[in-house]
Formats: structure tokens, C-alpha cells, sequence
């Protein structure tokens, strides 16, 4: 093994290893394994990989990271692991330290997270991959996200054309800190208006700094760390300054970072771990702040009769709080929820996964739209806009993919 490659990530999570006791269960909910079929992704596999890696019966390999760089993160393996594996804490740490084998897939990932942290170039490369990558014959499921996607991105950064404080219209009750998000301020500007709605309408101040920017999830994700922890510290130095009761953001991807994956790249500095301690009891998945706020009279909606299947998206059911979004549902008269087959199942977007490898999320994203079409829905509900953009892509008219904070906007009549 070459000397300079230490695995410490790995080697400090050796416990998360040890405990696998090898019973399988997590093939069976792996989207990577059902699509692809190959063991070696499963958390099982990814275990003995590396502590095949660990024990050096197992050379590090472009190979090898290839296999952690084929995950979704979903996270769906540490939810069925009944040894309590935290998968979570294993993935990112081996592309962390597995990096210097990146593939050329995971170089542009890579640098895809490094535009991230600036917006500007961001739009700038997201806009070019989609002309030069984005359209390649040889990848038509990427053709087809990407032409759904790409339209979003045109016009300035949605941060730009928001106020830095809106006021609720009635009583105020608290005040809430907003990170929009990469979605939100270049793909997904519909989804922060939702939120906005839903949380002035139940009394609360919003503020949205003009200076916030990435969360750092997308780098965390691809083992990105020293960009990450960069960002990050600049989410946290933010928040931390403002007078504020809760942080939220209409993507539960970034509300999840924010809420779990911080303790991850910040282990080894005690200062930061403190703040962020103390920063993370006021962050919130908007579903939790809207089912609080139905429960003691702040929001009020109307129902419209759907019939509505609930994906259960990645950050809402895997990682950090959960979502409340059924809880929500089940509390409005005459809105059927329609329990659909694997609706914990990934949608297959993954952040840049549905980018860097389009045939594979493609293929998970049409199980998905197939499960909740075999049911008598007419709409299928996300609480992602990443979800969103995914499964819109290859829906076609067989059903209508909804955010779940634009429907409660429409709904909502407080
Ligand atoms: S995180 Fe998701 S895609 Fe990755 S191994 Fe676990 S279940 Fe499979
Ligand atoms: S479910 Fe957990 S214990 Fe079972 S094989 Fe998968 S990782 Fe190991």
C-alpha cells in the first residue's frame, strides 16, 4: 500500500466495521444491488471491501473506488441494518480516503463540488455540462434528465431576488434562519417560495442572509472534506450570529447536513464540535416546523380530494429527523394517502449520482414512478426537489410528481 495513503477515516470508524454481522438484509433495500446486482455494493460488500483494505488483502484501486463512488448515499442500508451499522459514517470516509483513485467520474464530481462553492462558476459549469456533457448521444437517460433540469438554471441566483427579512402577516411568534440552498437558489426557486409561505403563514420571521451559500452536503457526500469543512464553518459562523429560533431550508438534504453530517468532518476539532452542538438544536426539517404549527392552530389547509402516494424521500427517512409529512397528511380531511411498494426506496437522483451515472439512476427512477403508477394515486409527493426533478424526468403523463411544501402552499389557507 502506498504509504501516504493512511485510510484514517476508515480506521477511526473500525467499530461501524466490526459490527456487520453479515446477515444480508441490507441487499434487499440497496437500489444499486436491485439495479445492478452486484454484491460488491451492498453495505455487505462495502464492509469486507474494506476490511479487506484494512487487513491488506485488498490493494486500493481505482477499481475499489469506483465501487463507493457507485452509491447512492441513501442510506437505506443503515435503516434495515439490525446491527446498527452506520453506514452513514463508512461511505463518505472511504471516499475521503480512497480520493487519490478517483476515477475520472469521481474527478468531475469532485470538481462539480468545488464550482459549488462558487455559484457564480457553478451556474457557469452546470450550464457548459449540460451543453458539452449533458447532450451526449451516448448517454441518453442523462440527455433526458438534464433537458428536464437544465431550463431551471437560466436567470440570476434566486438568493438575489429574495428579501433578506420577510415578516409573517399575523402574530409573530419566533423567527427562523432559511439556507436555501443550491437547489433552491439555481434549480428549485419554487421550493423556497413554498417554504417561505408555509413559514411566514405560521407566524414566523424569515430571514435569509444574502452571504449564506452551500452547505457543504454535496462535498461531504463525495469525500470532499477540506472544501467541505470550509463551507460548512461559513454556514455555521452564519447562523451563529443571527437572533433566531430555528435554521431550516426547503431541501431536507441540506437541513440534514446541517443536522448529522457536520460531526462527521468536524470529529477532530473540539471548538468547532461545540458550536456546532449547540448550532443544531435549532435546526429543523420543514416538515417538523409545519406539523408543529398544524398541531397548535398556527397553519390550517383545505383538502382537495387527492389520492396521494408519499415517496419517502432519502433525508426524510435515513438520516436526521424524520419527516412528518404523512403525520401532516393523514391530519386533512378528505386527502387519501395511497401506500405505495417500496416507498422508502431511493428515487435515484443522489445529487451529482444522477449526473455521473445517468443509466442507473434512470433505471431506479422509473421503478419508481412504476410502483406508485400500480396504485390509484394521482399524485406522487416528495419532500426533495432533487426527488422532484428526478422522477418529473421520466414520469411522462402516468402521474404527477408534487413537492410536498408546494402542495401544502396550495392547500394552505391560514
Ligand atoms: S447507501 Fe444506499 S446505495 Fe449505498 S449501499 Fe446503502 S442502500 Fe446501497
Ligand atoms: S444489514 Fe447490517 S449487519 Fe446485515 S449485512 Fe448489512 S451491514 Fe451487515
Amino acid at each position: 500500500m502506498k504509504p501516504n495513503l493512511l485510510l484514517n477515516n476508515i480506521r477511526r470508524r473500525v467499530d461501524e466495521l466490526n459490527k456487520c454481522v453479515n446477515c444480508g438484509l441490507c441487499q434487499a433495500v440497496c437500489p444499486t444491488y436491485i439495479t445492478e446486482g452486484y454484491e460488491g455494493k451492498t453495505a455487505r460488500g462495502k464492509i469486507e471491501l474494506l476490511k479487506g483494505l484494512l487487513n491488506n488483502t485488498i490493494e486500493p484501486s481505482v477499481a475499489l473506488a469506483d465501487v463507493f463512488d457507485d452509491c447512492l448515499t441513501c442510506y437505506a442500508c443503515q435503516s434495515v441494518c439490525p446491527a446498527g451499522v452506520r453506514t452513514e459514517r463508512l461511505w463518505t470516509s472511504a471516499r475521503e480516503d480512497l480520493a487519490e483513485f478517483a476515477s475520472s467520474i469521481m474527478k468531475k464530481r469532485r470538481a462539480l463540488n468545488w464550482t459549488i462553492g462558487k455559484q457564480r462558476l457553478f451556474k457557469f459549469y452546470v450550464r457548459n455540462y449540460g451543453l458539452f456533457f449533458g447532450f451526449n448521444p451516448a448517454y441518453p437517460e442523462r440527455t433526458k434528465m438534464v433537458r428536464y433540469g437544465l431550463p431551471v438554471f437560466r436567470g440570476a441566483p434566486y438568493l438575489r431576488r429574495l428579501p433578506e427579512v420577510i415578516e409573517p402577516a399575523k402574530k409573530t411568534v419566533g423567527a427562523v434562519g432559511l439556507l436555501i440552498g443550491c437547489s433552491g437558489n439555481l434549480s428549485a426557486p419554487w421550493a423556497v417560495d413554498a417554504a417561505i409561505k408555509l413559514l411566514t403563514s405560521a407566524g414566523l420571521r424569515v430571514i435569509i442572509p444574502k452571504s449564506q451559500g452551500c452547505c457543504g452536503a454535496p462535498a461531504i457526500n463525495n469525500g470532499y472534506w477540506s472544501l467541505a469543512c470550509r463551507l460548512a464553518l461559513k454556514t455555521i459562523d452564519l447562523f451563529e450570529s443571527l437572533d433566531i429560533d430555528y435554521i431550516t431550508s426547503p431541501d431536507a438534504t441540506c437541513t440534514a447536513a446541517m443536522q448529522n453530517d457536520y460531526g462527521e468532518i468536524f470529529y477532530d476539532d473540539d471548538d468547532v464540535m461545540k458550536r456546532w452542538r449547540v448550532l443544531r438544536l435549532k435546526v429543523r426539517q420543514m416538515s417538523g416546523i409545519i406539523a408543529e404549527a398544524l398541531n397548535d392552530g398556527r397553519l390550517r389547509f383545505k383538502s382537495d380530494g387527492r389520492r396521494i402516494a408519499l415517496h419517502d424521500s432519502c433525508h426524510n427517512t435515513h438520516l436526521g429527523e424524520p419527516g412528518r409529512w404523512r403525520e401532516i397528511l393523514s391530519a386533512l380531511d378528505n386527502i387519501r394517502i395511497v401506500e405505495m411498494p417500496n416507498a422508502a426506496l431511493c428515487c435515484g437522483f443522489g445529487g451529482s449520482y444522477a449526473v455521473f451515472h445517468p443509466g442507473t439512476s434512470e433505471l431506479i427512477a422509473q421503478k419508481k414512478i412504476a410502483d406508485a403508477s400500480q396504485t390509484d394515486a394521482d399524485t406522487l409527493l416528495v419532500g426533495s426537489p432533487g426527488c422532484q426533478i428526478r422522477l418529473n424526468s421520466v414520469a411522462a403523463q402516468k402521474i404527477q410528481v408534487k413537492l410536498a411544501l408546494e402542495l401544502l402552499t396550495e392547500l394552505c389557507t391560514t
